[in-house]
């Protein structure tokens, strides 16, 4: 996405950016499965994602399904610390050029 902006800057400059952001706690990691990891920067309020598998972007969602929830699911005698939410399915543009 960089790029597009700045189509001089190179791969490795970037990945370099990206990997001073984890090591100083200013940027953290997206991992989603079966597609590389996306980062985004440390410390935005608690929320989680979705990710399109047409268009492989990847949407920020505002919710959460709480700490009650969790917990309910959390096996007897473990103690839960934090939780990672990927929804997967197609966005809104994508869900509708199928359907057409
Ligand atoms: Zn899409
Ligand atoms: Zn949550």
């Amino acid at each position: 996405m960089v790029r597009r902006v700045l189509p001089t800057l190179g791969i490795a400059t970037v990945y370099r950016a990206i990997k001073r952001g984890l090591e100083g706690g200013t940027l953290r990691e997206v991992p989603l499965h079966g597609e590389p990891s996306r980062y985004e920067p440390a410390g935005l309020p608690h929320h989680h994602h979705f990710n399109c598998r047409s268009c492989h972007k990847v949407f920020d969602i505002h919710a959460c399904p709480g700490s009650r929830l969790l917990r309910a699911l959390t096996p007897r005698g473990y103690r839960l610390e934090s939780h990672d939410l990927v929804l997967h399915g197609q966005c809104p543009s994508c869900a509708g050029a199928s359907a057409t």
